[in-house]
């Protein structure tokens, strides 16, 4: 395993959907929402900790980094009556979609004033009073001084083009409003075993361990567990498991001459001959493990 890497996993922020059964599943927010013009993430301090218009994971990554130690990491993502109507929050879809359904189970929080939301959210109440209308004067020029939200092209291909000056930035005016807790998530682990650049797994002297290959979430991240852009984790999943399939039938990356099959109607697929490439791999069953899965 790998143990030298930034983050074990890919974070992203989640709220709980609850049902009627009892139990709950995962919404992530991975950008549809909180990136957008008249939404802003806090904790239960009041205060914004992050760009919320950054990657989910550098968005959890600002979470984690500004709870305090032994405090559940947890935030709010709030908005107003307009801006739900408009994108939606969550698993409430915008208009025409019904609200009234989220509001009763739960899901979504109202106030009629920011700060009978906050109470509704056991937020700090002065805080979040004092933060919005910090936020909505600087939002409403355009600018996010403190966190320096809309000021990539990531932050900008997320927001609304049509929101002039800033695509990611809109003050949080005219209630209600509305908020949807949020917990950490994960997409997918970062965490795995070390291998080598055929993917081959490696052992505590980190050599190859003979027939043995691993790829996805199985294989320690590549990047070092750090998320560069989205892909990060399907890309280098088929990159490997491609690279992986060559090197377990001996086929030279790059070569036309890939183990044939034949399907035989009454028995299902079957392994062609042999390739007469080089063999480079550890045995030549990989061959037929290979040729009948393909
Ligand atoms: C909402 C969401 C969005 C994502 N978006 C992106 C994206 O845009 N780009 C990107 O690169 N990555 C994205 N990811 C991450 C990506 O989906 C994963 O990295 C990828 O699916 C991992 O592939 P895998 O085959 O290694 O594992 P999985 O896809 O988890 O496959 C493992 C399989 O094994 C099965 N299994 C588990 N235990 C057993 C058992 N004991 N016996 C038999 N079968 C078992 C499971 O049922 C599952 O089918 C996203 C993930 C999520 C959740």
């Amino acid at each position: 395993m790998r143990s030298d890497l930034k983050a074990p996993a890919a974070w992203a922020p989640v709220s709980l959907v609850p049902h009627r059964d009892g139990t709950f599943s995962h919404f992530p927010h991975l950008g549809m929402d909180r990136a957008k013009p008249g939404a802003i993430m806090v904790r239960s301090s009041g205060e914004r900790f992050c760009n919320e218009a950054d990657s989910y994971h550098d968005v959890m990554r600002a979470l984690f980094d500004a709870t305090p130690p032994g405090e559940q990491p947890g935030a709010w993502l709030v908005c107003n009556h307009r801006f739900v109507r408009r994108w939606g929050v969550g698993r409430v879809r915008p208009a025409p979609f019904p609200m009234r359904p989220w509001l009763r189970n739960g899901y979504l929080k109202k106030g009629r004033t920011v700060g009978e939301l906050a109470m509704a959210c056991e937020i700090d109440p002065a805080s979040l009073e004092k933060n919005i209308q910090r936020f909505n004067e600087q939002a409403s020029r355009g600018s996010d001084p403190d966190f320096h939200r809309g000021e990539t092209p990531f932050n900008r291909a997320y927001g609304d083009p049509e929101q002039k000056p800033n695509p990611c930035l809109a003050p949080l005016d005219g209630g209600p409003f509305y908020a949807v807790k949020i917990v950490p998530g994960s997409l997918g682990t970062f965490a795995g075993l070390a291998t080598d650049s055929n993917a081959r797994v490696l052992d505590r002297q980190s050599r190859p361990i003979p027939n043995l290959y691993s790829v996805g979430s199985d294989m320690a991240s590549i990047a070092g567990g750090n998320y560069p852009a989205g892909g990060c984790t399907l890309g280098p999943s088929m990159t490997f498991g491609f690279i992986a399939a060559h090197h377990a039938c001996g086929v030279p990356l790059g070569s036309n001459d890939v183990p044939s099959v034949r399907v035989d109607r009454r028995q299902g697929p079957q392994a062609g001959p042999p390739s007469a490439s080089g063999d480079t791999s550890p045995s030549a069953s990989g061959r037929a493990a290979i040729g009948v899965t393909t």
